[in-house]
């Protein structure tokens, strides 16, 4: 038997030391447009040597139809103006869903498992991968800033979770997770809420124990993850994203934050 990381946002990172997607056989990492490394869509897959049916020389792989360029430059385009103006980034993708340009998985692989035809890499995704390749350094650095900042603003408020990451291990973050102290009936509001509040994008990944969200669960019984359960209620994250600086202003946003999350805390508790 021959064990594969799912190591998806894990590229660049380590845990005590070691790579993730170096602890089995081999391991895949994903370049979806949400990923710490993105090309919009696609990834990159290490494979256990003489492994079968995956030995299609790759110059062989049919490439992305004309249609599907198109909406894979649409849907990139939207992710990125939602990263800087997530408004406008709305608006954006809700245009390109009326006009069919949005470039995704199809519902019958999330839903009942369909595997997805191989494709040769499109060349815009091999663009944007290999720019971001040649950053990775700076992008680091700056991830890790913003984890320092994050983590200090969120020390004054001991009710939170957070997970630190030891000094100078290598993390890729995609977003910062911390969690609230008590499970939220609706953490979409919540997370809202926050939002409005200090002026940064608060994200609710993960917000079910098997993602995504009102998928098929692929048999999962309810309170057989009761650790996985209570995070997926209580646990919210921060934007790790190159287009937000470390400064002033963004202090003045984890203020905000702050704030609000000490309301909401001392709301659970009564
Ligand atoms: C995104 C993600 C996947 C799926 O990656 P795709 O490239 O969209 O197929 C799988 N596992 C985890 C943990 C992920 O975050």
């Amino acid at each position: 038997m021959k064990f594969i990381d799912d190591a998806a946002h894990g590229f660049a990172s380590q845990l005590d030391g070691q790579w993730l997607g170096s602890y089995h056989d081999g391991a895949f990492f994903s370049f979806e447009y949400s990923k710490n490394l993105t090309g919009g869509i696609g990834g990159l897959a290490i494979f256990p040597p003489g492994m079968t049916g995956m030995t299609t020389p790759q110059q062989d792989w049919p490439e992305l139809s004309c249609a599907d360029e198109w909406r894979l430059l649409a849907t990139l385009k939207a992710h990125l103006l939602s990263a800087r103006w997530p408004l406008l980034g709305r608006i954006t993708m809700a245009i390109n869903r009326r006009l069919g340009l949005i470039y995704r998985s199809a519902d019958a692989e999330v839903s009942q498992g369909m595997p997805h035809p191989v494709r040769a890499m499109p060349l815009l995704s091999t663009v944007l991968v290999r720019r971001q390749l040649a950053h990775l350094p700076a992008t680091l650095a700056h991830k890790q800033a913003l984890a320092q900042r994050y983590q200090q603003a969120l020390a004054a408020l001991p009710s939170i979770t957070q997970w630190a990451v030891p000094a100078g291990a290598a993390c890729h973050w995609v977003r910062y997770p911390f969690a609230l102290s008590c499970p939220q009936a609706n953490k979409a509001a919540v997370a809202r809420r926050l939002s409005q509040a200090s002026g940064l994008n608060i994200g609710v990944w993960f917000d079910d124990v098997i993602h995504p969200a009102g998928s098929f669960r692929h048999a999962y019984v309810a309170g057989s993850a009761p650790q996985g359960e209570r995070l997926a209620a209580t646990v919210l994250n921060l934007p790790m994203n190159i287009a937000l600086a470390d400064n002033a202003a963004l202090a003045h946003k984890l203020d905000r934050l702050l704030a609000e999350l000490r309301r909401i805390e001392k709301e659970n508790i009564q």
